[in-house]
């Protein structure tokens, strides 16, 4: 069994960003900068948004937060958008979901001028995507292609099981990994909540790919000898031992599943650092106008 370690994979991947920084610095060309909107104070979406930002910092990008109230009004947001779409220092920009109730998250991400939507969430790149087009795929599910690809497993007419359709990770998964490329050309069976059966679907899967957020939703019988098991699980369970007073837990459960497995990925750790990465790599496309050219 192989650890696919994300931390390690994410590293590499900054450093190579960070080197392509270095060099058009060096060129004098343009630095790459993003900028996040933050809606309100919930503790994860701060954390995403810090986490961002620095990483930005320390790879050499620019970088901008614009921190709103959560009694923001739809119309000041949407101003805002706008004045990020005309504003041509910056490449990219991010809205961190989720949104507070009163405000209309379609009509936000729909704001975002595709050209600077490096989350990929604006409806023309997700039918780019879709079309097989240049796009700004989702950090996710581009994390687990870039996973696959760098620990080299095979994936062509395998076939894949993607646990969750929601279109930040599961249904965009599904989409990828059933494409004429490498990582995808897979045989794919997208599962949900109405799925009846889901032990049937899984135990045929040569990858399985799990993105809902149940702990020990995906057991050591649901799985067959030498899975590809991809965790995208990340929930919060109460523990006492922690300074925090949580840990994070997966889908799958790691310790009866993993001797059964080809490759599988440890929670937290696994693809979990690969998001920031893809969002650092989308940004540094957007600067170099690689995908919209
Ligand atoms: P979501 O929370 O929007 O939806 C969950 C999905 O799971 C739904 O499509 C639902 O149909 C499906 N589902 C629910 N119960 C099920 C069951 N019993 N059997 C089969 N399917 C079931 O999905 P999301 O936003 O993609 O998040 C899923 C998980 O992935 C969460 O734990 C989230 O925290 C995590 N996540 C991690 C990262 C990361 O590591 N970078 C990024 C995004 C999401």
């Amino acid at each position: 069994m192989t650890l696919l370690d994300g931390k390690k994979t994410s590293e590499a991947i900054q450093q190579e960003i960070a080197a392509e920084v270095a060099e058009i610095k060096a060129n004098g060309g343009k630095v790459p900068h993003l900028a996040a909107i933050l809606v309100g104070n919930d503790g994860g979406s701060v954390t995403y948004v810090n986490n961002k930002v620095l990483a930005c910092e320390r790879i050499g990008f620019g970088s901008t937060l614009i921190h709103y109230e959560d009694t923001v009004t739809e119309e000041e947001l949407l101003q805002k958008i706008q004045e990020l779409n005309d504003n041509e220092e910056i490449d990219g920009f991010i809205v961190q979901l989720p949104l507070p109730e009163h405000i209309d998250t379609e009509k936000v991400l729909e704001a975002v001028d595709p050209h600077k939507d490096v989350d990929g969430f604006h409806p023309t790149n997700v039918g780019r995507m879709v079309a097989g087009l240049p796009a700004y795929l989702p950090a996710t599910p581009a994390g687990i292609l870039q996973l696959l690809e760098r620990y080299q497993i095979e994936t062509k007419g395998k076939h894949c099981v993607v646990i969750g359709r929601s279109n930040i990770v599961g249904s965009p998964m599904s989409i990828l990994m059933s494409k004429c490329a490498y990582p995808g050309d897979a045989t794919v069976t997208l599962c949900h909540r109405n799925t009846m059966d889901l032990p049937h679907y899984t135990r045929q899967a040569d990858i399985i790919i799990s993105a809902v957020g149940k702990p020990g939703l995906i057991t050591a019988d649901m799985v067959k000898e030498s899975a590809v098991v991809i965790d995208v699980g990340t929930t919060r369970v109460p523990d006492a031992t922690r300074k925090s007073g949580y840990r994070l837990r997966g889908d799958v459960d790691f310790d009866a599943v993993a001797p059964k497995c080809s490759y599988i990925t440890p929670v937290p750790g696994g693809v979990g650092p690969l998001t920031i990465a893809m969002l650092l790599k989308n940004t540094l496309r957007a600067a170099k106008s690689e995908v919209y050219a």
